[in-house]
């Protein structure tokens, strides 16, 4: 299901007069409610929703397909990946590719999915669609979830009952959803905010395309000269950061609410202002082309 489809859930909750056209049951569940749905290999269905794909990626769909694959992650996205924009301020997003002149996901064999260990967390939610709704006058976002009831899908007629707790655990979806939890808050907090935060700098938009998608890039931002200079990290944190991708990645969105929400949270050098305009001085002087991950706002 595409975040295009969970924006209709929306339109669907408030009047639920039929006639339908999304494929989005329009009953909102939790944790304990109860669905029916299997899918196992002898289903008569089998691959049959891998046939026609339109999966957004998320970071750490992106850092497990990457290790799966032996590649880095601008090669892993460069490969397997199309842009998309997020919003109307061009929010970077990422879709996964499709095999040439079809629309068949690129990882779809005929024995069933290539790299299904560390398939995408779309992929592993389908048949639930789930969103993060912030209540009015409540901080918290609070998970919602909904039965995606599609024709081709013969899953939903097996007997198997179970919760959607249960449903979750079985497809591995707590730990991607705990792992892109502070970027989810990001594109959600970004989203609400709309126009009062405003276009976000070219420069902003590169740091959310490098911190969401390209940890590697952001490992070595992170262990440059340029980072040094402007935060103030002791040696013991950098390394237990640097030795742990998850953790590093959690903390490349803690760096991005500090780029584009100017939330706090990591300690900067009192003097980190005027060494960056001196050493852009330099650079200018000297006629050179900055590098964007060594230039922060
Ligand atoms: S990644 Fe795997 S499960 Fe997901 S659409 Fe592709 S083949 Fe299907
Ligand atoms: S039961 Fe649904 S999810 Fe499973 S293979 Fe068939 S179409 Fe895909």
């Amino acid at each position: 299901m595409s975040i295009e489809d969970l924006e209709k859930i929306k339109e669907v909750i408030p009047d639920q007069s039929p006639p339908y056209q999304s494929p989005v049951v329009p009953v909102e569940l939790d944790l304990d409610s109860e669905i029916q749905f299997h899918c196992h290999k002898n289903i008569s269905c089998f691959n049959a929703c891998c046939k026609n794909i339109d999966i957004t990626l998320t970071p750490y769909d992106i850092v497990r397909l990457k290790r799966r694959l032996n590649m880095t992650s601008s090669q892993w996205v460069n490969q397997f990946t199309v842009p998309f924009p997020m919003d109307a301020h061009e929010m970077p997003g990422l879709k996964l590719i499709t095999k040439p002149g079809s629309s068949a996901c690129v990882f779809l064999t005929e024995q069933g999915c290539s790299v299904y260990e560390d398939r995408p967390v779309a992929c592993r939610y389908y048949a639930l669609g789930s969103m993060g709704v912030r209540k009015q006058g409540d901080s918290k976002v609070e998970d919602i979830y909904f039965v995606v009831k599609e024709d081709h899908c013969k899953g939903h007629d097996e007997p198997r009952k179970l919760t959607v707790r249960e449903y979750l655990e079985e497809q591995g979806i707590f730990e991607y959803d705990e792992n892109n939890r502070h970027w989810r808050d990001i594109v959600l907090k970004k989203r609400s905010s709309g126009p009062t935060i405003g276009k976000p700098t070219s420069r902003s938009l590169q740091l959310f395309d490098m911190c969401s998608y390209d940890i590697d890039n952001f490992r070595a931002f992170f262990n440059s000269e340029g980072f040094d200079q402007v935060f103030d990290l002791s040696e013991q944190e950098k390394k237990s950061l640097s030795d742990d991708e998850n953790k590093l990645f959690q903390f490349s969105c803690r760096f991005l609410k500090q780029v584009l929400f100017g939330e706090l949270s990591i300690p900067v050098k009192s003097d980190a202002r005027e060494k960056r305009l001196a050493e852009r001085e330099k650079h200018a002087k000297a006629g050179d082309r900055m590098n964007p991950r060594t230039v922060i706002d």
